[in-house]
């Protein structure tokens, strides 16, 4: 298996919306397109990629250096011995070639793009769904847990719009329980503490019984303004308390996870593996109780998300603390293979690179994985035109 031709484009995923501490207003996605040499029921195998919402498109990066290394490589060199198709995660070592160690960043989202679309180019070459054909590689280095056919999903949406009201909130969460979703997720922190305690209180008003509510502050608080949405927040039966503070600032974690009894979750914006242990070291983190949210499409693919999972399982946690940021079939197909405990969602935001396959849809909060060669960007099909059309 060769490849034989890589484009790159991008796309905005642009929104008058607004979290605690950016807004979408000129938000892009980087898409690639990885054709190769394998023909399959007559067509030529062609992986894409693209990257989770949040951070930017990465076309310097791509085109400059990430590419580059792997267009120069030997192509034995990206071979996977055993089964004679690329393997990503030799692709990740020659992408990486010449790259000095910390200063994770956008690099690891440039890294994580092309790895979907190699999984995707593999799985596709191999006619099996991504995630079966990731288990199979990853089994091989012990990590076997069995693939589920269901992935526990939860509605993240419930952003800051200039036009927002209470009712607007309670309207928008009320769709994603229409649509087959149990547990929803909003933002908090882009307004005063009594505000968003009033949103919280219209949100959980509507919910039904079996039914959570998240709530997400992006990493926006300093300790003292994180401490004190602690306090109102032990008030409500919250599903978790999502990154409160900067989600570097370990020591800040673990004075909350003493204050705070409910659940913390954090990680979306920890892209290595070191980060994640300086997280597991020395940010007090509960693994009876706290949720992990590493998005594999913004740090270096899957290989990387292997690395932070045995890590995880080394300090004693279950990889059913991990809930990936990102809501698309990628993660939703990591989280089926290596047995996390759910994936997010943004069932109405960053259409049409949100959101999972057409024909699998949301049932009482979980999801059935696609069973399309790939990882199923053709099964949905507003992204599956968006794509093509980017590369007619
Ligand atoms: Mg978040």
């Amino acid at each position: 298996m060769r490849i034989t031709d890589v484009k790159v484009a991008e796309a905005p995923i642009t929104s008058n919306m607004a979290n605690a501490v950016i807004s979408f207003s000129g938000m892009t996605v980087s898409v690639i397109a990885i054709a190769t040499d394998v023909v399959r029921d007559g067509e030529r195998v062609v992986g894409y990629g693209f990257n989770s919402n949040g951070r930017y498109a990465q076309t310097g990066l791509l085109t400059e250096r990430v590419l580059p290394r792997l267009k120069e490589a030997p192509p034995e060199r990206l071979l996977d011995p055993e089964t004679g198709l690329i393997d990503p995660v030799a692709a990740r070592d020659v992408m990486l070639t010449n790259e000095k160690p910390g200063g994770h960043g956008d690099r690891a989202v440039a890294v994580g793009i092309v790895d979907m679309a190699l999984w995707d180019a593999v799985a596709k070459a191999a006619g099996k769904p991504f995630y079966r054909a990731l288990h199979e590689r990853f089994a091989r280095e012990g990590i076997a847990v069995e693939p589920a056919d269901t992935v526990q999903v939860y509605a993240a949406g419930g952003y800051y719009h200039p036009d927002g009201t209470i009712a607007s909130l309670q309207e928008e969460i009320r769709e994603y329980l229409e649509l087959g979703y149990r547990d929803v997720k909003m933002k908090i922190g882009g307004a005063s503490l009594d505000t968003d305690r009033r949103r919280i209180e219209a949100v959980l008003s509507i919910l039904p019984a079996g039914s959570r509510l998240a709530v997400d502050a992006n990493g926006r608080f300093d300790l003292r303004t994180a401490l004190a949405y602690a306090d109102a927040l032990s008030a409500y039966d919250l599903l978790w308390y999502e990154e409160p503070v900067d989600p570097l600032d370990y020591q800040s974690h673990a004075v909350l996870a003493e204050a705070y009894e409910g659940r913390l979750a954090t990680g979306e914006n920890l892209f290595a593996m070191e980060e994640v242990r300086n997280l597991l070291r020395h940010g007090g983190l509960r693994q009876h109780l706290d949720v992990l949210q590493m998005d594999p499409a913004l740090s270096y693919g899957t290989s990387e998300f292997v690395r932070m999972l045995t890590c995880l399982r080394s300090a004693g946690w279950s990889p059913t603390a991990c809930h990936p940021h990102g809501g698309h079939q990628y993660n939703l197909g990591i989280a089926a293979a290596f047995g996390l405990g759910g994936c997010e969602s943004y069932p109405r935001v960053f259409e049409p690179f949100g959101g999972f396959a057409d024909d699998t849809p949301v049932e009482d909060g979980r999801v059935r994985l696609s069973d399309a060669p790939g990882i199923g960007i053709e099964r949905k099909a507003a992204l599956r035109d968006l794509i093509h059309g980017l590369f007619a």
